[in-house]
């Protein structure tokens, strides 16, 4: 009879992998599984916190997928068994799969952090999926007090969106400016480097004076401890820093059910083959997003979207016996500064040898130094992307 493809989870790559499945696949079965009725984007969730966009234009349903005919069920996934090839949903029901497609996203890694667990989140926020904690950090940011201080504390590699917490923190400060001047930013990072590290060092003096002070691992970053409570984060020489508002992003690993499907090995990701995202440790088994090991790949939302085009392609040419497709893929990753002030990095990767590579002479950065003009151009091309990618993935 006809294959049946489930794909499990209906963000940035799920629900991508899920549309052109439907489209380059006519005669298979497409489920597409996710728990929510309704997406909400972590992309432009900064914006949110800044007062500068309502949370319900970050808000995507599944209805234009309905339409094109896939089968969207609203339950979670709790069990895959790669064997027997089927899915358990959370409402009991067993779905037999040919093929499987997991784009799960993370899960927080509440044991790498000591005083940072899930009941430490509800003082501390994360806001690194978008929802309940992005209110309440929002919440947070409004109740604070005018010459108070905002920390956050960043984790070391991989992890979701590399230039977001950076985005955040130029939008932190661009409400803070406007509202509560006196206020301090600090930022504690277990790293040296980090993405378009110079466009974000200039963006902040630019736009916001010496309100954003950034402290690498030598300088008090290195945080070893929190207290959520007190809002307060020992650093690696024993210093704590004490804060009105504590945003603790914790390190990060593939979704659960990633886990259960087998295909996450010790680094905590799934890794896979580079030139069509199969698992290396299941057969039948595509790891897309966030939850797979794809550097040089970012985890981005753009990345889970290209990866999933790639996956519907090698699919279908598998399931129709023809050529299997040229592994490549694309990254693109916007930040805003302020509201008119917007940087960018692209990049071209393809499968050489086995491994993924930036193709030499691919993509390409925002210059630095660049004038008004040039940024607040960046900052358009930014809300045309985020347009442009959600309609290629929800519709
Ligand atoms: P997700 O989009 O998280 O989707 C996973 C889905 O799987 C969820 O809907 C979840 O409900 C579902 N799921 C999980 N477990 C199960 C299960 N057991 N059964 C069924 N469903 C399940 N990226 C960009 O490209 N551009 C940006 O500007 C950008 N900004 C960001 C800003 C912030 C503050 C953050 C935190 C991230 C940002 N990102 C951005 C990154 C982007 O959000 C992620 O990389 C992207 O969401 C990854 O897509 P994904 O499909 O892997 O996971």
């Amino acid at each position: 009879g006809a294959a049946q493809i489930v794909v499990v989870g209906g963000g940035f790559g799920g629900a991508t992998a899920a549309r052109y499945l439907r489209k380059w696949l006519r005669a298979a079965r497409i489920t597409l599984v996710e728990p929510a009725a309704r997406y909400y984007t972590c992309a432009f969730s900064n914006l949110y916190l800044a007062g500068l966009r309502d949370w319900e234009t970050l808000g995507h349903g599944y209805d234009a997928l309905r339409t094109l005919g896939i089968d969207v069920v609203q339950a979670s996934a709790d069990d895959i068994d790669p064997v027997a090839r089927t899915v358990t949903l959370s409402g009991g029901e067993r779905l037999r799969w040919d093929k499987l497609v997991l784009s799960p996203g993370i899960d927080l890694r509440w044991d790498a952090l000591p005083g940072y667990d899930e009941a430490a989140a509800e003082f501390a926020p994360h806001a690194w999926k978008a929802g309940a904690q992005t209110h309440l950090l929002r919440q947070q940011l409004q109740a604070m007090p005018d010459g108070g201080t905002f920390m956050m504390v960043i984790p070391a590699g991989p992890y979701r969106c590399p230039p977001g917490p950076y985005e955040r923190a130029a939008l932190v400060a661009h409400y803070l400016a406007r509202c509560k001047p006196r206020s301090k930013l600090v930022l504690l990072d277990a790293k040296d480097e980090f993405s378009k590290k110079p466009l974000f060092l200039e963006g902040w003096k630019q736009r916001y004076g010496d309100m954003v002070e950034w402290r690498p691992p030598a300088e008090g970053g290195a945080v070893v401890r929190v207290d959520a409570q007190r809002r307060e984060a020992e650093d690696a020489h024993g210093a704590r820093h004490r804060a009105e508002v504590l945003n603790v992003i914790p390190a990060q690993k593939a979704g659960l059910i990633a886990v259960r499907a087998g295909v996450v090995d010790a680094s905590g990701w799934a890794p896979v083959h580079a030139g069509n995202f199969a698992s290396t440790l299941q057969p039948h088994v595509h790891v897309i997003g966030d939850a797979a090991s794809a550097a040089p790949m970012p985890k981005s939302g753009s990345s889970a979207n290209s990866q999933a085009k790639l996956v519907a392609a090698a699919l279908q040419a598998e399931l129709l016996g023809r050529d299997a497709p040229e592994a490549l893929y694309t990254n693109t990753c916007y930040s805003l500064i302020g509201p008119k002030h917007g940087i960018s990095v692209a990049g071209v990767y393809r499968a050489q040898s086995g491994t993924l590579v930036e193709v030499p002479g691919s993509g390409g950065i925002s210059p630095l130094g660049a004038g008004a003009d040039f940024r607040s151009a960046e900052a358009r091309y930014a809300l045309a992307w985020y347009e442009s990618i959600c309609g290629d993935t929800w519709g």
